[in-house]
């Protein structure tokens, strides 16, 4: 995948928004966003990482589970 709009960019960041979560990350929250949790049953949000709120109403992964 390659993204050809560059839209503002800060310099000295180069900071990408998560896959999964939308926000932009840094170096430290680098594992939440990128480290697979094999949590459980759920196969709507196995393997995918912490930061991923499964909006599956029965999901009952404590990592993913959706909290409003
Ligand atoms: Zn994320
Ligand atoms: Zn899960
Ligand atoms: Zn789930």
């Amino acid at each position: 995948m390659s993204q050809s709009s560059t839209p503002q960019q800060d310099k000295g960041s180069d900071r990408l928004p998560c896959l999964y979560c939308g926000e932009t990350y840094g170096p430290d929250d680098l594992e939440r966003h990128t480290a697979p949790v094999h949590c459980g049953p759920c196969i709507t949000c196995v393997d995918k990482p912490a930061c991923f709120s499964c909006r599956l109403m029965y999901c009952v992964c404590d990592v993913h589970r959706y909290r409003g």
